[in-house]
């Protein structure tokens, strides 16, 4: 396949594993005291196990698995609040697939779908649109969820519900931002990080700019990276340089398709639509300022939390504690390993989650559980 197999050529592959070890060595990492690169992105997290890289890389590297998957961050209650709206009898709810299994505390969508709820799901928040355009009798709720990669596609349709005056469409707004849940990650004095593997999607759209504060306030190399093997390792390598080196840099492996000032356009439209919520909260992270975003007061009746006066606006009490055993917090923070959870293909598998990180497609549970697991043959002798 033209433009990918070039990512994938196992020659290439060889030579930057080989020059990783090097790096490795002149740090002075080993197996007892390896250098710790966290990937923020789910699909990082994914494509490291898919192509193997988690057992090809040589000892004394490690990486943590960050909390960049939408679906797995998201929390009980926000699942909680989703049934609420979608079991009202004139509502329409629609969600992308991968959200539909996520436990709430008495429910997950799936769940509440089966129970009668009139869910339903899209590829896009346009396909909730036309919906709302065919039943003007029915209220339809977009389940907006996610990073800044679908956080402009979410603001174009509410754009264009306004331009229409179609006021039977809403969103439930669950979006949220990158460079906040790391900045809280680096201020948590038990978490031991050497370096990053940064997203290349959400930097598609948001640019390189805004990881500035983690080289410049915490001494830590960021690597923007692309999604294909050869991406991943030449980005490592990268991240590692900068260790050796004594540097701490924003550096951009993904430049084929990361701006350095990202997407004009997908901001402007961000910028129009959302403001800052001044707190939203994470699973396994808590409360963490600044790092979800709401409707903004000129698009406000397409804005579901104030049509059904539910969630922030309506002032509910937020926190709700995870199911018993499940460690999705402790997974998520970098703290345990998925095979180190008591749940972990037992009480927790991908045909009955327990928790998130089992659920999403990007989650690192399910990623462990799909291709095998990092290491976990060692760590089970
Ligand atoms: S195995 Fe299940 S319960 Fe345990 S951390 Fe993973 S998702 Fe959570």
């Amino acid at each position: 396949m033209r433009y990918v197999q070039e990512f994938r050529d196992p020659k290439a592959a060889r030579a930057l594993l080989a020059e990783i070890g090097r790096v490795l060595d002149q740090i002075g990492a080993t197996r007892e005291s390896p250098v710790h690169i966290m990937e923020i992105c789910g699909g990082h997290t994914h494509a490291i196990f898919r192509y193997g890289l988690d057992k090809l890389v040589p000892e004394g590297l490690e990486f943590i698995h960050g909390p960049g998957c939408p679906v797995c961050v998201l929390p009980m209650s926000r699942v909680d609040e989703c049934v609420e709206i979608a079991e009202r009898p004139e509502v329409i709810f629609t969600t992308f697939g991968d959200a539909m299994r996520v436990p709430g505390t008495r429910k997950s969508l799936m769940q509440a779908k089966a129970g009668g709820a009139d869910i339903r799901m899209v590829y896009s928040p346009l396909d909730a649109l036309e919906l709302a355009r065919r039943n003007p009798g029915r209220e339809v709720v977009f389940f907006g969820l996610g990073f800044e990669t679908t956080t402009p596609s979410t603001a174009l349709s509410i754009q264009q519900a306004a331009r229409e005056g179609l006021t039977n469409f809403s969103v439930f707004c669950n979006h949220i931002t990158v460079p906040p849940p790391i900045k809280a990650l680096l201020d948590d004095p038990h978490m031991v990080l050497d370096g990053f593997v940064g997203p290349g999607h959400v930097s598609m759209v948001i640019g390189t700019r805004p990881y500035d504060f983690i080289a410049r306030d915490y001494g830590k190399p960021l690597v923007v990276a692309g999604f294909e093997p050869l991406d991943l390792l030449q980005s490592v390598l990268m991240v590692l340089t900068q260790i050796r080196d004594g540097r701490a840099e924003i550096e951009n492996q993904y430049a084929r398709v990361v701006p350095a000032d990202g997407n004009p356009v997908s901001l402007a439209a961000i910028a129009d639509v959302y403001e800052p919520r001044p707190t939203f909260e994470w699973r396994g992270l808590g409360e963490i300022d600044a790092s979800g975003l709401r409707i903004r007061d000129a698009y406000r009746a397409w804005d579901a939390e104030e049509k059904f006066g539910i969630g922030y606006g309506a002032g509910r009490a937020r926190v709700v504690q995870e199911p018993e055993g499940c460690a999705c917090g402790m997974v998520m923070t970098g703290r345990c390993k998925p095979v180190d959870c008591p749940q972990f293909g037992t009480g927790c598998t991908p045909e009955m989650p327990l928790g998130a990180l089992m659920v999403s497609s990007e989650g690192a549970c399910a990623a462990y559980y799909q291709y095998g697991g990092a290491r976990a043959p060692q760590a089970a002798e």
